[in-house]
């Protein structure tokens, strides 16, 4: 599987665990599990081999969506993406600090008529 973005799990994790627990919500699950898998992939190189076959599970659900599956909002709504739908994962820690969720291509777009985000 593709290697994990250790600065962008580690936004995650520790400055801004609103995502995390956005993803937890109406789930059986309870953010502290979520943040719990997560710190120790922060302490182990991000080897999701380690990780027990329940954490990988928790893993699957909730991380690997907020690190790997990431949709574009697009110009105005996901419907309008440029781009293939998905945010390319060099980008993601750019859109959780800002909270703006776009593809390079939609930036592209935007960058002409908007100011620097
Ligand atoms: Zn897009």
């Amino acid at each position: 599987m593709e290697e994990i973005d250790l600065n962008l799990l580690d936004y995650l994790v520790n400055a801004d665990t609103d995502y995390i627990k956005a993803a937890v919500a109406g789930t059986q699950y309870l953010p502290r599990t979520v943040l719990g898998v997560g710190t120790f992939l922060l302490d182990h190189d991000g080897d999701v081999n380690l990780l027990t076959a329940k954490q990988q599970v928790t893993f699957e659900k909730f991380l690997k969506p907020l690190l790997f599956h990431v949709a574009c909002q697009g110009l105005a709504g996901p419907e309008t993406c440029m781009g293939n739908g998905q945010v390319e994962t060099d980008l993601l820690r750019k859109c959780y600090q800002s909270n703006i969720f776009r593809c390079h291509a939609c930036r592209t777009a935007t960058a002409a008529n908007t100011i620097e985000e």
